[in-house]
């Protein structure tokens, strides 16, 4: 288990595109596993490689389980990796609100695509594509934009869009 230290919105690297994948070895595996210990552990949707200051194309998002009104677990939790992204179909646009691993602390209102299909690698190199909606598909927009050194907070269309929350908030909800 490596939870490594998430870079936050003042890194240059955060503000950089990141390098295409080309290497589909063990330094790509352990790399993701790092990416899954500190996304748990920071208890977030979803992570990018520069945020842990790895400037490649990768990212990670991991849907927590659906829980029924007892509780129970009626869908387990979907984890997803894309290596060298891209997105290749969007429609729709909404506001959503959203939070950001390397913004702690905050959130704000973005307009994101409702729907989105994106194509991309897995661990070794193989070709994926994934179409998602609501939730999903902003989690994939968003780390998109980490890979091209984008942050939501550049997305923001005024001041207004932008609060700061507390700590405990935070959970579950930020990439
Ligand atoms: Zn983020």
């Amino acid at each position: 288990m490596a939870v490594r230290p998430i870079l936050t919105a003042e890194h240059p690297l955060l503000h950089k595109k990141a390098i295409k994948v080309t290497q589909f070895g063990d330094s790509l595996q352990r790399l993701v596993r790092d990416m899954f210990d500190t996304l748990h552990a920071a208890q977030g949707l979803g992570l990018a490689a520069p945020q842990i200051g790895v400037p490649q194309r990768v990212f990670i998002v991991e849907m927590p389980p659906e829980v029924d009104e007892e509780g129970h677990e009626v869908a387990p939790a979907e984890r997803y990796i894309l290596v060298n992204p891209e997105i290749v179909k969007t429609r729709g646009e909404e506001e959503m609100e959203e939070g950001c691993l390397s913004v702690p602390g905050y959130r704000g209102l973005v307009k994101r695509a409702t729907y989105v299909v994106i194509k991309g690698q897995d661990l070794r190199g193989k070709p994926v594509r994934y179409r998602a909606e609501g939730l999903l598909a902003q989690a994939f927009q968003h780390e998109n934009d980490h890979l091209d050194g984008i942050l939501y907070l550049d997305r923001l269309e005024g001041a207004d869009k932008l609060w700061s929350i507390e700590a405990t908030e935070q959970i579950r909800v930020t990439t």
